[in-house]
């Protein structure tokens, strides 16, 4: 068994001071402004509607509004990526270092998590990007991609460590048995497994991760 990474992208391979997940966030609200013709008060409203029923506003409009994911995607990852990103030395050292294949997961689509790890200056560390068409449009926190993604990629639950910012966004990984690290967490009220302040620190964690039985047969 060889241990196996799994990272989420936004705000969670760049700190959330860097503005880009806000810049493709008030995308995401004009596209539903302009394609439904509502005020931004009631734009947001939808899309709490949405993002409590389905996960992610994309879905609500695919059901309500028949809307083609390929057209919201393009249009809400719209942005300047390289303007809003710098690259993080420090994380391609940490994924370079890691004793294991490592992965981005994210309910972004697969060319956005592309530019977004070109403009960290990363994407050579990752032997795959499961984006939101990999999901079939059912994003986290739904469990079905969670397990598509150990299928996909021939690895357990157990041998799995999964980085994320959004807590909801854990709970799956934790019942499919993977080691949790909560970047940028509340350690007093969480279920994770580890809490890291960013996630170039995570070699504070890995022991208890790597330490664990489920390695130790063969090693
Ligand atoms: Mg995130």
């Amino acid at each position: 068994m060889a241990p196996f990474f799994i990272f989420d992208l936004d705000n969670t391979l760049y700190p959330p001071e860097v503005p880009l997940w806000r810049a493709v966030d008030d995308r995401i609200e004009l596209f539903v402004r302009e394609k439904l013709g509502v005020d931004g008060a009631e734009a947001r409203s939808i899309r709490k509607d949405y993002l409590g029923e389905y996960g992610t506003t994309l879905r609500g409009l695919m059901q309500h509004h028949n809307v083609a994911p390929g057209e919201y995607l393009e249009f809400v990852h719209d942005v300047p990526i390289p303007d809003l990103v710098p690259p993080r030395a420090d994380l391609g050292d940490m994924l370079a270092a890691l004793p294991g294949r490592s992965v981005v997961f994210t309910n972004g689509s697969e060319s956005y998590a592309q530019r977004v790890l070109q403009a960290l200056g990363v994407e050579d560390a990752f032997v795959a990007i499961y984006g939101i068409e990999f999901m079939e449009y059912i994003a986290k926190p739904f469990p079905f991609a969670y397990a598509k993604l150990l299928r996909e990629s021939g690895v357990t639950g157990a041998e799995s460590l999964f980085c994320e910012d959004r807590h909801e966004n854990l709970l799956p990984a934790l019942d499919l048995g993977m080691f949790t690290v909560w970047v940028g967490g509340r350690e007093g009220d969480s279920q994770a497994h580890a809490v890291v302040e960013d996630v170039c620190d995570l070699p504070s964690v890995l022991p208890a991760f790597l330490g664990k039985e489920r390695f130790a047969q063969g090693r």
